[in-house]
């Protein structure tokens, strides 16, 4: 199947070996595309796993999981890099009442001992 990160490589060849941990997203937006697919197939521990230790307790797997359940997630935009551990992003999906969705946020990421990990969110317009 083609990647759901909107790519237009096959999942395998895209956030596949991220998922299963055989490698680590070597950029912030390589992570930030592997966590959307992460919503898209879904994969709460990935999505746990992939947010900063220090902010793990503000999350939880079973939330995220759900989130990545009950949405439809049609496509994945990335609208700026304005830095080395920042994205920001517009991510397309269908809500549980069939309402078109979009949600645009600009993310911080951090690297820890070679991983790159979410730290945080702000919300855009
Ligand atoms: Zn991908």
């Amino acid at each position: 199947m083609n990647c759901p990160c909107c790519s237009e490589k096959l999942y395998e060849e895209c956030c596949k070996p991220y998922h299963t941990g055989e490698k680590n997203a070597p950029t912030a937006e390589a992570l930030m595309r592997s966590r959307f697919s992460a919503f898209a197939i879904p994969n709460g521990e990935y999505l746990m796993e992939t947010t900063s230790p220090v902010k793990r307790q503000f999350h939880n797997k079973k939330d995220l999981q759900e989130w990545g359940e009950i949405n439809e997630w049609t496509k994945l935009e990335i609208v700026d890099k304005p830095s080395m551990n920042k994205v920001e992003f517009k991510a397309y999906y269908t809500d549980e009442e069939g309402e078109k969705q979009v949600h645009h946020e600009l993310s911080t990421f951090k690297m820890i001992q070679n991983r790159w990990y979410y730290v945080t969110g702000e919300f855009l317009d």
